[in-house]
């Protein structure tokens, strides 16, 4: 297991956003947890790249508890994600935030591979290249659209050093050309050894993507599976059809 969630609650006030949730992700796998909205997933997401602290529970990153560990000590283990809200710089262009993206770590691979600018900027268009962002890479993340940004900050977190990709709906409002690319893509990084953890709402999306599935609702786990037995499961249909 590359990621390893025990019996984490999160509070806020009185709403149990987290109460009691446990699952765990394997490498080279693509894992989904789909649940209603407000079920905690992306409360989860915060838990976990400690932008949110929680009250109990254990969390395990390669075998290693990294429970008590300073969100800017979790940073360094390699840990990529986006966000439901895509959060761009206005005033920086396409090359700048990959750049930013690239230089947030000092791994010693990732400078071995970035030896001088031209190296650099290959891997820059390699990585807009794999996401499909046609556009140049001088443009300004303002004069992109929603999809574009989408793309953009999909590829920034491809090209931040990591280990483990996060992606926080990241279908989400986009029209259906692109949600089948964006498909693509995240086949494409599994097929060159990524392992994924990625937050859907719709159900019908993951399940031709992903290995394995987990259901939230009410801050826990419901259920959990291969996407065929997650489509036959009548607690997981209720937990939709509820809300
Ligand atoms: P999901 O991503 O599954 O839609 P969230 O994790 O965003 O669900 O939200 C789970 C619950 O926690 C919701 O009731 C939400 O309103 C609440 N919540 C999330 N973040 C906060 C916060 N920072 N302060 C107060 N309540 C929050
Ligand atoms: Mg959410």
């Amino acid at each position: 297991m590359i990621l390893s969630c025990r019996d984490i609650y999160k509070r806020f006030g009185g709403i149990k956003a987290i109460d009691g949730c446990t699952f765990a992700v394997e490498q080279n796998k693509i894992t989904a947890i789909i649940g209603p909205n407000g079920s905690g997933k992306t409360t989860m997401f915060n838990v976990i790249s400690k932008l949110v602290k929680m009250d109990r529970g254990i969390i395990e990153f390669n075998g290693k508890d990294v429970t008590p560990l300073k969100d800017y000590e979790f940073a360094r283990l390699g840990i990529s994600r986006t966000f439901q809200d895509v959060k761009l710089f206005q005033n920086l262009t396409i090359k700048e935030h990959l750049q930013i993206a690239i230089s947030a770590s000092n791994e010693r691979f990732f400078l071995n591979l970035l030896k001088g600018k031209a190296s650099e900027t290959m891997f820059i268009n390699e990585v807009l290249d794999l996401v499909g962002l046609d556009k140049q890479i001088d443009t300004y993340a303002t004069d992109l659209s929603y999809g574009q940004r989408k793309l953009l900050d999909l590829a920034i977190a491809i090209a931040k050093p990591h280990t483990l990709l996060m992606l926080d709906e990241p279908v989400a409002g986009v029209n259906p050309r692109l949600r089948d690319s964006i498909k693509e893509i995240l086949r494409e990084l599994n097929d060159r050894g990524e392992s994924i953890l990625l937050i859907e709402h719709d159900m019908n999306f993951v399940m031709d993507l992903v290995d394995h599935i987990f259901v939230m609702d009410a801050g826990r786990v419901i259920a959990e599976g291969v996407p065929e037995e997650i489509q036959k499961n009548p607690n997981v249909l209720e937990a939709y059809l509820g809300k």
